[in-house]
């Protein structure tokens, strides 16, 4: 096989999801798997049924009706609140969506009404990343509308940090949380059964030696498939970080000045380079760009740096010249993935295929 691949190890995936899966399950928490950086993936879903998730959550109903249509039936988790144009592709998917605006609500029990079916939904409480999340002095405001329409279930309470500004978990905030939960229980007498307190960057706090409290489940992406902690990137021990990698072939490489001669403006993308002058350097292209990946996420193997990258050429500093043909074989982090596997311009490759 050649050309622009990703290649998936999907063994290590699975060695992934079961160890955390294992671990969280020894402070009472559960795990829902995150499959929004792999479109959906259907071979994912199946390896991560198989490590014993709760459940699959992804951002996207179209990823969650390609997973359903391929007979998944595992329980799902629609991650972002639905748009108010989907609301009965939502209610016929059968997914739990998460919600925070009280029109949203009306309209899913609404159609869940008319379709004859009860749905399930998970309030957003905001904790301070200024995400997604109802305010929490609008929490009982939110359960009280959700408790009165009949064709809505309240199943969970969650919350999401560390996307938007990398507010980190802490006792504080996880407490927070906790609080919440027990003051609508008492408030209402109802029993909340879900509390999702995060996403991958809430390992650390539910790994160490805070008590979770009422936090009973955690949403990840990130840690499963890349094995790494998002705050810090930090690998996470025992798991693999290595599952992809993104293959592409040199289209020149040739013995050029380090820096660029001529009266510089901006660049394509708006910025204007500052290059030192290291003299002359191996100065490789690889057919891969800003439509297949995000170059700044990309790690090279030793002996080759990434220069730049703009929409269709990678730029690499080699130690040698390579060959027309050759190929590089690059690390990814999770923005680069995210792009990767949902560009169209990148096979994607299971590993036993190779
Ligand atoms: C993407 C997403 C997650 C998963 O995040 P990771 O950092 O990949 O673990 C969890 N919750 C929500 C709401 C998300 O959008």
């Amino acid at each position: 096989m050649t050309g622009l691949r990703l290649e998936i190890e999907f063994d290590k995936i699975g060695h992934n999801a079961r160890s955390l899966v294992a671990a969280a399950a020894t402070h009472g928490i559960s795990i829902t798997a995150v499959t929004k950086a792999m479109l959906g993936s259907v071979d994912l879903a199946r390896v991560l049924c198989k490590a014993g998730v709760r459940d699959l959550g992804d951002s996207r109903i179209e990823n969650i009706e390609h997973m359903r249509a391929a007979g998944i039936d595992k329980p799902m988790l629609l991650l972002r609140s639905p748009m108010a144009s989907q609301i009965e592709r939502v209610v016929q998917a059968g997914v739990v969506s998460v919600n925070t605006e009280a029109d949203v609500l009306s309209g899913l029990a609404t159609a869940a009404r008319v379709a004859g079916r009860i749905h399930d939904v998970m309030l957003m409480v905001e904790l301070g990343d200024l995400r997604e999340g109802v305010m929490p002095d609008e929490l009982h405001d939110s359960v009280r509308h959700v408790l009165g329409l009949p064709s809505l279930r309240l199943c969970g309470i969650g919350a999401n940090l560390a996307c938007r500004n990398g507010i980190e978990p802490s006792v504080e905030n996880m407490g927070d949380l906790s609080a919440m939960v027990d003051s609508v229980e008492t408030t209402f007498g109802i029993e909340i059964e879900i509390v999702s307190g995060g996403n991958s960057a809430n390992l650390g706090w539910a790994f160490g030696p805070a008590a979770p409290g009422r936090v009973n489940n955690l949403r990840l992406g990130e840690s499963i498939l890349l094995g790494r902690e998002p705050l810090d990137r930090r690998a996470l021990q025992g798991l693999h970080t290595d599952a992809f990698a993104l293959v592409a072939e040199v289209i020149e490489s040739k013995r050029k000045p380090s820096k660029p001669w001529g009266r510089a403006g901006q660049n394509t993308f708006g910025e204007t380079p500052v290059v030192a002058d290291r003299g002359m350097i191996w100065q490789t292209i690889v057919a891969l760009g800003r439509q297949d990946t995000d170059p700044g996420d990309l790690t090279a193997p030793a002996g080759i740096e990434v220069l730049a990258g703009s929409s269709d050429h990678l730029i690499v500093e080699t130690n040698d010249r390579l060959k027309p043909g050759d190929e590089i074989r690059f690390g990814l982090g999770y923005s680069a993935l995210l792009r990767s596997m949902t560009s169209p311009f990148v096979a994607k490759l299971h590993h036993r295929d190779l």
